[in-house]
């Protein structure tokens, strides 16, 4: 070694230097580690649609996708499909309960895709989903509805939305929107009149990448509005860390805050072992209470699971 070759004194302060690199450099590696979230987490926007699995084939069968949530750590699951055959497919199979996954199932408003942009004021659409809520699923009644889309605000205020808003209040139902801020807005001004406003988790946080400061000034306008993170602009900076903004709105917020998949497509369910690692690299970043609740916690408390 170099450092035998040098007079004693230096050697001694090179062995030091030596051994104080070597401890930082463990140290690091074990703070890398233990950064990482290691509880369970709980999905709340997964879609298993009929191109990942059509009740008799498919790249994704009820084996595989609940080997990638048991893999992870998945323990509950939103689980919202186009068409609703996908939710009810998991909610019965006995691979689920096997794999230790409880599924959470919400009312998908579409039957295909083009049901995308006309749902709103499609009385159609309001009779299927009273259809589905009578039938319930092996899992249990249905907890929610959507995800749905409003590409313009707008539409928010559409005949079968304003219905569908009123019947989600009257029945407890969680309603899960992707859309912008202006439509949180108005879906909760729709729903005002009975008192307690609508529990809504917005689909990404705005997806669009509205400023922190309106997601902030929602949050508070609102105390039963949720956020879900999959897809937002602005979250993770370098290296997957969460950006200084959004993780001082996650330790403000600890209770408004959820993880999702969002597997809208079958590539969603190819990238999911790295989508949940993801999550757990920035959760690792938070106090872990903080992490607990946005990664379990608060999915947990909402439809009323218990420790997993
Ligand atoms: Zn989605």
């Amino acid at each position: 070694m170099a450092a035998c070759r040098l007079a004693p004194l230096e050697w001694l302060a090179s062995l030091t230097r030596c051994f104080c690199t070597a401890w930082l450099l463990a140290s690091c590696a074990v703070m890398a580690h233990a950064a990482d979230y290691s509880g369970p987490l709980f999905d709340a926007h997964l879609h298993y649609n009929d191109e990942a699995f059509d009740g008799k084939a498919g790249p994704h069968p009820p084996a595989d996708v609940l080997s990638r949530m048991q893999r992870n750590g998945v323990r509950a699951v939103v689980v919202n499909s186009r068409p609703n055959d996908g939710t009810l497919a998991l909610a019965s199979s006995p691979l689920t309960r096997q794999a230790g996954v409880t599924v959470v199932p919400f009312v998908r408003l579409y039957r295909n895709r083009a049901d995308y942009d006309s749902w709103f004021r499609d009385e159609s659409i309001y009779t299927m989903v009273m259809a589905e809520l009578a039938r319930g699923t092996a899992a249990g009644p249905y907890r929610g509805l959507g995800e749905f889309h409003l590409y313009d605000s707008a539409n928010a205020n559409g005949p079968v939305a304003k219905k569908l808003m009123a019947l989600a209040q009257e029945k407890d139902l969680v309603v899960l929107a992707h859309v912008d801020d202006k439509a949180i807005d108005l879906l909760m001004a729709n729903t005002a009149s009975k008192g307690q406003r609508l529990r809504l988790i917005w689909a990404h946080t705005g997806i669009g990448g509205v400023p922190v400061a309106r997601v902030e000034q929602l949050l508070t306008r609102y105390p039963l509005l949720m956020g879900e993170l999959s897809y937002r602009p602005g979250l993770t900076c370098d290296g997957g860390k969460l950006c200084p903004q959004w993780r001082e709105l996650l330790v403000k917020f600890p209770d408004r805050f959820l993880i999702g998949s969002d597997t809208w497509v079958n590539q969603r369910w190819s990238d999911y072992d790295g989508l949940m690692k993801g999550y757990r690299t920035w959760l690792g970043e938070l106090p872990l209470e903080t992490a607990r609740r946005i990664a379990w916690g608060n999915g947990a408390q909402l439809f009323g699971l218990g420790e997993k």
